[in-house]
């Protein structure tokens, strides 16, 4: 009957949405992403069925596969949850699946997650936005939708905080690029590893030496004045999970 696009959060799930833990308690069938920490699953009803459909970046496992599976599983179950890492709507091509459910006539409705996009800086201690050092933050994809890299010249700018999505693989020219485009070559960097799991990890620098880091997907790469900061080292913010 109904498919709820489901926004699991980053890792943890003590980060879940009061309302995302309702419907995973109330779903007859849930549909999972790869990116969602196994701890969420606990908030899972024990007798709805679960369907992965984890993807291994790069191979783009049909989406239109994913959408006909859930316009199919709307007409057996009365609570149908995607469920997908972080937000729904960052990254998530929660957009396309809301759309070809649409158009199947499938009625559903999206829930909101904590997006690695602003928890996972957090996790590290490091706020997008600080007063004096960053007055805003562009959140990017490294790719485009056909693999195509971002072009990051254009997005230098040392007022601005800069996380950058699915950038691991292509640190080193992303790098190049921000440095091409004007920012400095001592602008502190951090990569946040796993953000709110058990195996959460960050790793600092300066972006001339970004392309060197020893880092893993998946993982956010934040760029500007904020990524020197780790408000949790001086007790501010008490986040640590671990
Ligand atoms: N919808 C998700 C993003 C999906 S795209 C969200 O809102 O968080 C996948 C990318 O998200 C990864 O390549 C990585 O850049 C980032 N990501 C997802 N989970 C993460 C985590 N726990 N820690 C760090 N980065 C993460």
């Amino acid at each position: 009957m109904t498919v709820y696009l489901v926004g699991a959060g980053p890792g943890d799930a003590d980060l879940l949405t009061v309302r995302a833990a309702r419907l995973l308690g109330d779903a007859d069938v849930v549909v999972r992403d790869r990116l969602v920490d196994a701890s969420v699953m606990g908030y899972v009803n024990p007798h709805s069925k679960i369907i992965d459909v984890g993807k291994v970046p790069g191979t783009s496992s049909s989406q239109a596969s994913i959408n006909e599976l859930l316009i199919e599983l709307s007409q057996q179950y009365d609570t149908v949850v995607r469920l997908k890492g972080g937000d729904p709507f960052v990254f998530g091509r929660g957009g396309e699946e809301l759309l070809a459910l649409h158009e199947a006539g499938v009625v559903c409705d999206v829930v909101p997650g904590l997006s690695s996009a602003l928890a996972g800086p957090l996790a590290a201690g490091i706020p997008v936005t600080h007063r004096g050092l960053s007055r805003g933050v562009t959140i990017v994809s490294a790719r485009g939708a056909n693999g195509d890299l971002t072009d990051f010249h254009a997005l230098a700018n040392p007022d601005l905080s800069l996380v950058i999505m699915m950038g691991v693989e292509h640190r080193g020219t992303i790098a190049h690029q921000l440095l091409d485009g004007g920012l400095r070559d001592t602008t502190p960097v951090a990569v946040v590893e796993q953000a709110w799991t058990g195996q959460q990890r960050t790793t600092r620098g300066v972006l001339s030496d970004l392309g060197s880091f020893s880092v893993r997907p998946p993982a956010v790469i934040v760029v500007g004045e904020v990524a020197a900061l780790d408000l949790r080292s001086i007790g501010i913010l008490d986040v640590a999970l671990l």
